[in-house]
């Protein structure tokens, strides 16, 4: 048989194998969504250190309420005594308005702490609010990730497997040695051990190739090699 036809069945052999290379690259390039997961994590933590300082501040808010709901039932305790019109001396009477007057600074204390702790609440509830979006997004990134990974990864499998048996039949026909010299080529070269040198161009590295190199492999006497890349060349038919 000549080298022709040798180089002839290697071609519709590189034709299989690009198929199942191409698979296989496609399955080593497919995302295992850990950097999504890892991020999910993350803003995971995020989001209950912000939902705790959240029930922190609300705590902080209802104490603050009740300390000045029970400040102003003192305020109407002593306004009560103070007008009530049973209390008529003086002393007594001067005593209760000093009192009513140190409560009523209180209450205006309280209230502005009371506006900064209700502020507090605000922004932490906003923060929690952003952050619970932002956790929300991360974990459907990773889910669809994970899911388009595993339906990929069956799909390649099957085809790979598919195309296995076609590569060993069309591989059984080629010459021993050839065969063995194509692997090789064909492990460091990105799957491709033989390439086609239509007008002169090797096909995997597009370099032009010499004319004596040409001509060697047109007389068809010896398996010849692109000076540049070092795959077997072939004519297109
Ligand atoms: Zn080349």
């Amino acid at each position: 048989m000549s080298l022709h036809d040798e180089l002839a069945k290697l071609r519709d052999l590189q034709k299989v194998d690009t198929q199942i290379y191409q698979r296989e690259q496609a399955l080593k390039a497919l995302d295992s969504g850990d950097a999504l997961k890892q991020e999910a994590i993350a803003l995971l933590k995020r989001h209950d250190a912000v939902e705790a300082a959240l029930r922190k501040a609300e705590g902080t808010q209802r104490d603050h309420e009740l300390a000045l709901k029970s400040l102003e039932e003192k305020r109407k305790a002593v306004n009560d005594k103070l007008y009530g019109g049973r209390i008529t001396n003086p002393k007594e009477l001067g005593d209760l308005q000093k009192d009513e007057e140190m409560i009523a600074h209180q209450i205006s204390t309280l209230e502005d702490v009371l506006l900064e702790a209700m502020d507090a609440a605000e922004t932490a509830r906003a923060e929690e609010a952003e952050i619970g979006k932002a956790l929300a997004l991360a974990k459907r990134r990773w889910q669809e990730t994970v899911a388009h990974t595993k339906a990929e990864t069956e799909r390649l499998t099957k085809e790979i497997a598919a195309l296995k048996p076609e590569r060993d039949r069309l591989a059984a026909l080629v010459d021993k040695s050839l065969l063995r010299r194509y692997d090789e080529i064909r492990r460091h070269s990105q799957g491709i051990g033989l390439a086609i040198t239509d007008s002169g161009i090797c096909s995997a590295c597009h370099i032009t190739l010499n004319r004596e190199i040409m001509d060697r492999m047109v007389e068809g006497f010896e398996v010849v090699l692109c000076e540049n890349c070092g795959r077997i060349l072939s004519p297109s038919l």
